[in-house]
């Protein structure tokens, strides 16, 4: 089955691993929808990546932790370009910081991005995808929420949370052929990690069999398999991309 010519929307898809998710889904046929919140130059660079290699792709920003925002920015890309056939939830923030210091504000957002995100944009996304009884969607987690950090209650929390989430959205859209899977990286080389000190650096390099952080395409071939027709009877699981440094389930 050609999946070529379907839309897919890749929330983050400015920068980052969320950038190698659309060069690489443009390279399947998709055109590919790059959402943003604040920094255009990185998405109209992505767009422009996209272009270059000869794929189609389209600018779409919105604040993934705004509902209503979310529900027009859907309706509008229904509207205009075509309905939402695949979306990869991988906008994501940190705010970092001790739990007995942490304000309720850095949990709430980042709540609000990491997993209220992807609960609002799945559930105005799969309202075409059940019409049309086909569609993939992919949550980007992390192996923090499978093995928690100090100093991140938060960003564990909510990347544990999408486990959740992805697991029973599964068993909810599974008779209506759309698989709902997790893609959870470990260390990858982006803007979010480029700030450690590089004493983080080596202890987080000293936990990976592999012996380096990987690479935002890394992560995009992953997804890109779960959006192929490759995947079609892979539903509700987590693909593991972390260079070893996490082998459970
Ligand atoms: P980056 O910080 O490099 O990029 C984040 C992207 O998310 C940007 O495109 C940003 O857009 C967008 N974004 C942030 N907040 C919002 C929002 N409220 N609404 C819409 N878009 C938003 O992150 P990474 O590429 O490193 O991470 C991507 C995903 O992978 C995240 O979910 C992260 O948690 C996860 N991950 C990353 C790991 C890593 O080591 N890098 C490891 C494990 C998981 P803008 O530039 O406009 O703000």
């Amino acid at each position: 089955m050609t999946l070529e010519g379907k839309t897919a929307v890749i929330t983050g898809g400015s920068r980052g691993i969320g950038r190698a998710i659309c060069k690489k889904l443009a390279g399947s046929g998709f055109n590919v929808g790059i959402n943003y919140v604040s920094n255009p130059t990185a998405a109209e660079e992505t767009l422009a990546l996209v272009e270059q290699q000869g794929g189609k792709g389209f600018l779409c920003p919105f604040n993934v932790a705004d509902t209503d925002a979310v529900n027009e920015a859907f309706k509008k890309i229904t509207q205009d370009i075509a309905p939402v056939d695949i979306l990869i939830n991988n906008a994501g923030i940190t705010r970092d910081g001790l739990m007995a210091r942490m304000k309720d504000s850095d949990w709430q957002a980042v709540m609000d991005t990491n997993l209220k995100g992807a609960f609002s944009c799945s559930k105005a996304a799969m309202r075409g995808m059940m019409k049309s009884k086909w569609g993939r969607i992919v949550n980007i987690t992390s192996v923090i929420g499978f093995l928690g950090n100090g100093g991140q209650v938060n960003y564990a929390a909510a990347k544990a949370g999408l486990v959740g989430l992805t697991k029973s959205m599964a068993r909810e859209l599974a008779g209506r052929n759309i698989t709902v899977n997790c893609v959870a990286p470990g260390y990858i080389v982006t803007d979010m990690t480029d700030g450690l000190d590089s004493d983080i650096q080596q202890a987080i390099l000293a936990q990976i069999p592999l012996g380096s952080l990987g690479e935002p395409e890394d992560v995009a071939a992953s997804v890109a398999f779960l959006t192929s027709d490759d995947a079609k009877y892979i539903t509700g699981q987590t693909i593991h991309v972390n260079g070893g440094m996490y082998m459970g389930n």
